[in-house]
């Protein structure tokens, strides 16, 4: 990896994690959902960075990929188990990294899946397998009497490209990919009370553009013309200005022109919890960019 490459993942990085951990203090029982989530998405923008993707804050049994609607009316309550899921980019090079607010009194769930991040971390160097970390993931989380979420991944990283091989599993798993010097990827444990499954629910905020294809209808040329400057990245609802927005991201999605990233849950009334670090592979072990 170039020098200079290198130090534009670790200012993301850093931005990304002092974001992470002012942005986690401003979630509080009462506070508005949405309110919070402009406020932190604001501070990438003012930092001089961009988003990787929309800021995600799932609640509870949702796992991953809730952000604020423009009208969103949620406020956190006691008891909350509060995933902060924040991506940030400089010229397109990417730190994601996830810290989990408990607003009840979870603290072993919250544990589980930090220790099981920081298990995977320790191991990482070049010759180790995805399976390892997988392993070292799944034994952390077991331990502390819950249940890593098994179709939920860790991921490689590339420039404006927030997902690209190799998946981290976050269970037991044997050989897999190999790590080598240079690679970039996050590690993601989620540790849940349920099934240790997601699946889809109604709920989509979140989409991306997949493909490049003439589109006739109005509305959706003026969502591909306002995302144009993400490249690819994601973007949310939120951020769109335009009418008739439902006519047309469901045809955008239908098209295969985007694609939709609906909440992904765990069953009803379980929790879980997120921990997420960026981090390069380097010829001893590794440099977590959003420590
Ligand atoms: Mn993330
Ligand atoms: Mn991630």
């Amino acid at each position: 990896m170039k020098d200079d490459v290198m130090d534009m993942y670790i200012e993301a990085g850093r931005i990304a994690s002092e974001i992470r951990e002012k942005g986690a203090g401003e979630i509080r029982v009462g506070a508005s959902y949405l309110w919070v989530v402009e406020k932190i998405e604001g501070w990438v923008q003012d930092a001089g960075a961009g988003l990787a993707f929309p800021l995600n804050v799932s609640l509870n049994e949702d796992a991953a990929h809730d952000t604020a609607s423009r009208d969103d009316e949620r406020v956190f309550s006691d008891g909350d188990v509060v995933k902060l899921d924040l991506g940030v980019h400089l010229d397109g090079y990417i730190a994601d990294t996830a810290v989990t607010v408990d607003l009840g009194d979870h603290p072993l769930l919250l544990e589980a899946s930090a220790r099981g991040l920081d298990a995977a971390i320790s191991i990482v160097a070049p010759g180790v397998s995805v399976g390892e970390l997988g392993s070292a993931i799944h034994g952390e989380i077991e331990s502390r009497g819950f249940r890593p979420i098994a179709n939920l991944t860790g991921h490689g990283l590339d420039r404006y490209r927030i997902h690209t091989p190799p998946n981290i599993p976050n269970i037991r798993q044997n050989g897999g990919a190999v790590l080598e010097e240079g690679m970039v990827f996050a590690i993601e444990p989620f540790a849940s009370t349920g099934t240790g499954h997601v699946s889809e629910k109604h709920r989509t905020e979140i989409f991306q553009q997949l493909a490049v294809k003439p589109v006739r209808l109005p509305s959706a040329r003026r969502v591909l013309e306002e995302m144009r400057p993400r490249k690819g990245l994601p973007f949310s609802r939120r951020w769109l200005s335009g009418e008739k927005l439902d006519l047309a991201l469901s045809t955008l999605a239908r098209s295969q022109v985007i694609r939709a990233y609906p909440v992904l849950s765990d069953v009803p009334g379980s929790l879980v919890s997120q921990a997420e670090h960026t981090l390069i592979v380097t010829g001893e072990g590794c440099l977590v960019t959003t420590a």
